[in-house]
Parts: C-alpha cells; sequence; structure tokens
C-alpha cells in the first residue's frame, strides 16, 4: 500500500504541532515537523560560525548537518549530529534564524529532499511546515491549512514561551509572529501559501478538541480505510 500522506500548513502559532502529533499518534503514522528541520540547519550555522547572509555557506552547512527526528509523535526529538537539541532550538535566536535561512533555495532544496524521503516511509506521514501542500508533496493525500488571527497565535506561542523566556513580553511575541509570517509569505521561493485544494480552518475560536475532530472526519471520509 501507498504511504497516506498528511500536509498540515499555516502560519506560526495556528496550532500545527499540537494537532500533527494527535494526528500521527491516532492514526499511528510518524510525524515529521518540517519547522524542527530548518530550525536544526539554524543551529547548525550558529555553531559553524557562518554569517547568515552567505547564502552559499549557510546552504553547505545545512547540506552536511546530520539531522534527525528521534521518538514517537508525543516525545519527539530532534538530534544534531547525534545531539539532542529540541530545547536549543526553540531559543528567540533560533527561530528568528530559522525563517532566514529558510528563504535560502538551496536550503529549502536539501531539506525538501530529505522530507519526501522520510514521507516514503512506512505506512504514512503526518508533515507540518509552510510548503508541504504546495511543494513538498503536492500530491499529498489530505492537505490541511491551519490558521488564527495573529494576536491568538500570539497568545498561544506566548504562554508556551514565557516560562522559558521570563523577560518575554505579549508584545516582544506578536511583533516575532508578524515579522516572521510576513517573510515566510512574501519569500520568492516556496512561499507560505494556501494549496488549491486545501481544507482551511481558522483556528481563532475552537479548542484543540474541536479542530482535532474535524480534521479526523476530513481524513476518515477521503481514507475509508484510516
Ligand atoms: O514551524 P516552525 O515555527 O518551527 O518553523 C520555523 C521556521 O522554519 C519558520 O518560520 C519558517 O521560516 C521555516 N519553515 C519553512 N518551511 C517549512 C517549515 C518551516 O520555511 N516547511
Amino acid at each position: 500500500m501507498k504511504p497516506l500522506i498528511i500536509a498540515i500548513d499555516g502560519p506560526s502559532g495556528a496550532g500545527k504541532s499540537t494537532l500533527g502529533r494527535r494526528l500521527a499518534r491516532e492514526l499511528n503514522l510518524l510525524y515529521v515537523d518540517t519547522g524542527a528541520m530548518y530550525r536544526a540547519a539554524a543551529l547548525a550555522v550558529v555553531a559553524a560560525n557562518v554569517n547568515a547572509t552567505d547564502a552559499d555557506e549557510v546552504a553547505r552547512v545545512a547540506a552536511r548537518a546530520e539531522i534527525e527526528l528521534a521518538g514517537d509523535p508525543d516525545s519527539l526529538r530532534v538530534m544534531l549530529e547525534g545531539r539532542d537539541v529540541s530545547a536549543e532550538i526553540r531559543t528567540e535566536q533560533i527561530t528568528r534564524l530559522s525563517s532566514v535561512i529558510s528563504a535560502i533555495p538551496a536550503v529549502r532544496r536539501d531539506l525538501v529532499r530529505r522530507q519526501r524521503e522520510m514521507g516514503a516511509r512506512g505506512r504514512g506521514v503526518v508533515l507540518d511546515g509552510r510548503d508541504i501542500g504546495t511543494v513538498v508533496f503536492p500530491a499529498a493525500d489530505v492537505k490541511f491549512f491551519l490558521t488564527a488571527v495573529p494576536e491568538e497565535r500570539a497568545k498561544r506561542r506566548f504562554e508556551e514561551d514565557h516560562t522559558r523566556a521570563p523577560d518575554l513580553t505579549f508584545q516582544d511575541t506578536l511583533a516575532d509572529i508578524n515579522t516572521r509570517d510576513e517573510r515566510d509569505s512574501t519569500r520568492a521561493d516556496s512561499p507560505l501559501a494556501i494549496a488549491e485544494d486545501a481544507v482551511v480552518i481558522d483556528t481563532t475560536e475552537l479548542s484543540v478538541e474541536q479542530v482535532f475532530a474535524r480534521m479526523l472526519d476530513t481524513i476518515r471520509e477521503r481514507q475509508e480505510d484510516f
């Protein structure tokens, strides 16, 4: 049987990773957090002391980086050169840098190739990102685009982040989300965009449970075996 591919795209804080993990667990599929891969590549760039404006050198470092996603969806660990970097890739510096280096076409080419290889394995995969339904798997079996108003997305992100970074304010988080969305949506290569055949869900007023139920219904309507 050909692996089932479920694509979840959308801006940051829309609920992609929470829902992606839950769907993968429910359907017994692999979960691939593609944002974590761009973050791990950004960390490799910092570790190599390379200037982010040197696109060729950044791409070389990213291509050489050994990035692995280990463990099950709920306890996914992100490994760089065999080291667990799950916490390190969530700092403000890496968040910003991942968005900057993800605009470099050679970096994208390399990570997209790895994502396609991951998608070919096993029973199926849930991938979350910005370009999964448009570029990485344009023929995905089911595509979702999750969104929410920026203030709600910033609120969710702030609740997650401010225990780790007590100096962070809500306004900082909102500004960061807006800058990142703007950069991700306007870059020339694979900008954040809604695939023509995506099911769009605005999660602003919905609970995780409600979004989960809607996504699961959509998948089951289309895939009788799941
Ligand atoms: O999803 P997350 O916030 O962890 O992603 C970090 C950054 O990686 C995003 O801001 C975006 O610039 C980039 N990204 C991307 N394409 C993807 C996933 C993430 O460009 N498929």
